[in-house]
């Protein structure tokens, strides 16, 4: 019942209280022990459950876990590489989400950087070149820099879908998809996908079926 007794590693937990976090909501007391035991994860949550942590906290404890942190990677000039990639509908939740995925990985190895539409691209594009491993993103962005071949989807082991049904909703789908099928080159079975919505409806449940393998379906 309190983070300290989830496996979460040291300098994640720190950040935790900072944060001020006393203990997990409902969604992050189930949803963070399944997703570090690798599952795939398929979420009801609603804005305000507390969901960004959830699906933050297992991504950022296993980069730090497999030191694979781009810090320690050589960097190749113009084109980011990604271990996680958090996908979500609007710039605002991207900007947000950014925010708390720092607030969590403060004084870590673990690099964020957010990339939405509606905005000049090449502040974004040089906080790229600095290295990333979360790559914070609405779709429609996303597959403008994979065009421009300045970020690519080849390391992804973690993929969040935040706010699934309003991705649907605002006509992502096929920008999700392009997206994903990006990552279904070598090495399958490695990838992990949280998969959070507010509702589920026969699209969600698709687009599950299609992005996730013996998934865990949480309810709270
Ligand atoms: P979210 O649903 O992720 O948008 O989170 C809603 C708000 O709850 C945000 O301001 C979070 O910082 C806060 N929050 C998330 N988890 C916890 C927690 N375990 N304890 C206290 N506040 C939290």
């Amino acid at each position: 019942n309190t983070f300290a007794e989830i496996d979460l590693g040291d300098a994640l937990n720190i950040n935790i209280k900072r944060c001020k976090y006393v203990k997990p909501t409902p969604v992050q007391r189930h949803a963070i022990p399944i997703s570090l035991t690798g599952r795939d994860l398929m979420a009801c949550a609603q804005t305000g459950s507390g969901k960004t942590a959830a699906f933050c906290f297992p991504i950022i404890s296993g980069i730090m876990k497999s030191g694979q942190s781009a810090q320690r990677q050589p960097r190749m000039p113009r084109m980011a590489f990604p271990l996680a990639l958090i996908l979500s509908p609007t710039r605002e939740l991207s900007i947000q989400i950014h925010e708390e995925a720092r607030k969590f990985s403060y004084q870590t190895c673990v690099k964020v950087v957010v990339a939405y539409g509606g905005a000049p691209i090449n502040q974004q594009l040089r906080e790229l070149e600095r290295g990333v491993d979360i790559l914070v993103a609405t779709p429609g962005r996303l597959v403008d820099l994979l065009e421009r071949a300045r970020v690519s989807l080849q390391n992804i082991r973690y993929l969040a879908l935040d706010e699934a049904d309003r991705m649907l909703d605002m006509g992502f789908e096929p920008q999700i998809r392009r997206i994903v099928q990006q990552m279904d080159m070598p090495p399958p079975g490695v990838r992990q996908t949280l998969l959070f919505s507010a509702t589920f409806p026969k699209e969600i449940q698709r687009l599950a079926a299609d992005f996730l393998s013996n998934y865990i379906f949480l309810a709270v």
